[in-house]
């Protein structure tokens, strides 16, 4: 198999693995009182503050939730529910994961809050003069990605929280920096956020395991948690902890702040495109802001074909793995809203590395997706 497909999800790394294997007996609640708790709840401290290494941020402020979706959730959540305006006001971008708009809209709906969606052109890019604008009184968030899953595009959190923060300070800003770890530098007092999300199986770490940065959270008296029941978590996450994702989730981000050759993975990424563009079969473009990308993300269109069937065919034959659009959109057969924000009328493909591809792998993908484009062209020509 060729794995090119690392924004729906990456491998386990060695390091995890074995973090895994050498605590597969550690069961013990760490809420109880006995000793073998206290080592659980240590472990646990010990990945708070890897975690926290890997982003910059004081240990207190990391809140360990079960994926970045549960973060996004539960700074809605807070925010929503603990403000004094009768009708608060949120601002998202139109390019925001599911995980984000959907929540956004329910709580637009159900909870008579006021929402923006900010457009995006023809690039992906956000018009920060539009951002500032759409600033009231009552906006409580605004919550904008750092890196987009789909396109790669990297945004100027740092400039749009200043600019947020001038117009209103009492605004607070979200990112969800999921597609950003293990892409790039992430650096929380670099970006002045107020939360910032991230979820362990984006880097190396399992499934079902994820973590919210919260500024100064011990002095955050609104905080409402999204997860309500015991007091885990200083009562900010109900649900006893999911010690194992948690202690695997620790190492992935001590691996990950080890790793910086990211200009490696986009040397890459350049490679597979700059092959792409030379193979003229089918017109075909690279799409996104292509000067401010994450260095693994590559989104191509090829005209008049669309990217389900490309992703089909490679796959059946050359087992290579990659997508069309994002991962959660995989099953519908239409273009996602990412490609309608940029206006975009086709289904592209998405081509994610890792810190593991090899060049090897890139040139085989590369002779899988010239065979496989040749032969649904023949369809087309028909
Ligand atoms: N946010 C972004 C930008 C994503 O790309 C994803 C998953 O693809 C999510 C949130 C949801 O992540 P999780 O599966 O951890 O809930």
């Amino acid at each position: 198999m060729i794995y090119l497909d690392n924004n729906a999800t990456t491998c386990l790394s060695e390091g995890v693995k074995k973090c895994i294997r050498d605590n597969l007996d550690l069961y013990a609640n760490p809420s109880s009182i006995y000793k073998e708790s206290k080592e659980a709840a240590e472990k646990i401290l010990s990945a708070r503050k890897s975690v926290a290494k890997l982003i910059n941020a004081p240990y207190e402020d990391i809140l360990f939730t079960g994926c970045a979706t549960e973060s996004n959730n539960t700074v809605f959540c807070t925010c929503c529910n603990s403000t004094k305006f009768s009708q608060p006001h949120i601002i998202v971008s139109a390019v925001e994961h599911s995980a984000i708009l959907e929540t956004a809209k329910y709580y637009e709906k159900y909870h008579n809050i006021q929402l923006t969606i900010l457009p995006v052109d023809s690039f992906g890019r956000i018009d920060e003069n539009k951002l500032v604008s759409a600033i009231q009184d009552n906006t409580v968030l605004v919550s904008i990605m750092l890196v987009n899953n789909e396109i790669g595009n990297i945004y100027p959190i740092k400039d749009y929280v200043k600019a947020v923060k001038k117009k209103n300070p009492y605004t607070l800003f979200h990112t969800d920096a999921t597609q950003a770890i293990g892409k790039m530098l992430v650096d929380i007092s670099a970006l002045g956020v107020d939360f910032l999300t991230l979820s362990g199986h984006k880097f190396h770490a399992p499934k079902g395991v994820g973590a919210l940065y919260v500024k100064n959270l011990k002095e955050f008296k609104d905080f409402v948690p999204f997860m309500k029941g015991g007091h885990q978590e200083n009562s900010h996450r109900a649900g006893t902890e999911n010690i194992l994702s948690i202690l695997a989730m620790g190492v992935a981000a001590e691996e990950t702040k080890a790793f910086c050759s990211y200009d490696l993975i986009a040397q890459l990424r350049d490679e597979i495109e700059s092959k792409i563009c030379a193979f003229k079969a089918i017109p075909v473009r690279i799409i996104g802001d292509t000067e401010h990308r994450s260095c693994n993300t590559s989104c191509v269109l090829y005209q008049g074909i669309s990217g389900i069937d490309i992703c089909n065919m490679i796959n059946s034959i050359a087992d290579v793995c990659i997508s069309s659009g994002s991962a959660c959109n995989s099953v519908e057969l239409k273009p996602s809203h990412v490609m309608n924000a940029l206006n975009i009328d086709g289904i592209p493909i998405r081509i994610s590395l890792s810190r593991y591809t090899t060049k090897d792998e890139i040139n085989k993908f590369c002779n899988a997706l010239f065979m496989t484009i040749n032969k649904l062209k023949q369809g087309v020509n028909k």
